[in-house]
């Protein structure tokens, strides 16, 4: 889940980074609008926050330009506590949610979990695989009922390859969910992360596939 923050105020931008980070989602921060707007016409994203009063560009601005480029990203509107009107424009502009300054970080966290879940087009937050599940609400992996003790990283990864189970996933798919800008991750380091991560999942029956020269797919092992 690869997510960008468009906010300008330092300190706010931080906490949201921390505690997005930290549930292992990859977190993209830009200050501008007109940062924002070249980000989200170059770059891929599960999940913009967007905060409305940016400089350069108007995050409404923002907003409108990535709706007319037919772009369906979720979009999460962050405004002052007093703006109804800048809030229902946002929504009429096709924000999917808004959030009134301040919030708490704890239910921005669970607006994020339930925008991303709408994203894939699932009403649960339970993704299945075999023994293997993820709960994305808690951001926790369970093989057989057990939790799997994960890091930030490994529940990405594993959270990528669940959501295309049985598909192949490229290492450039990878990089492009998992790696935020200036994170100097190579094809190499995704290769140590799925080493790391199945260590830890293939004791069951499942197996993370290598398909030579071009990714990875997650299987059942038939019996
Ligand atoms: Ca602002």
């Amino acid at each position: 889940m690869r997510i960008l923050i468009a906010e300008d105020d330092q300190v706010l931008a931080d906490g949201l980074l921390r505690s997005l980070r930290g549930s292992g989602y990859a977190v993209d921060r830009v200050e501008t609008g007109s940062e924002a707007d070249a980000a989200l016409a170059a770059h891929e994203f599960d999940l913009v926050i967007l905060d409305l009063g940016l400089p350069k560009m108007h995050g409404l601005d923002v907003l409108r330009r990535l709706r007319g480029r037919g772009a369906a990203v979720p979009v999460l509107i962050l405004t002052a506590a007093d703006s109804v009107e800048q809030r229902v424009k946002g929504l009429d502009l096709g924000a999917d949610d808004y959030m009134a300054k301040p919030f708490s970080l704890q239910e921005l966290e669970a607006r994020v979990r339930a925008l991303t879940r709408r994203g894939l087009g699932s009403a649960s937050s339970l993704i299945k695989h075999g023994p293997l599940s993820f709960d994305a609400a808690g951001r926790v992996a369970y093989m057989n009922d057990q939790m799997i003790d994960l890091s930030a990283r490994e529940i990405g990864l594993l959270e990528v390859l669940l959501q295309r189970a049985g598909r192949l996933v490229s290492k450039d798919q990878l990089v492009a969910r998992l790696c935020e800008w200036g994170d100097e991750v190579s094809n190499n380091a995704i290769e140590v992360y799925v080493h790391r991560l199945r260590k830890k999942i293939e004791h069951g029956p499942v197996r993370i596939a290598t398909v030579r020269g071009l990714g990875y797919c997650l299987e059942k092992i038939p019996s």
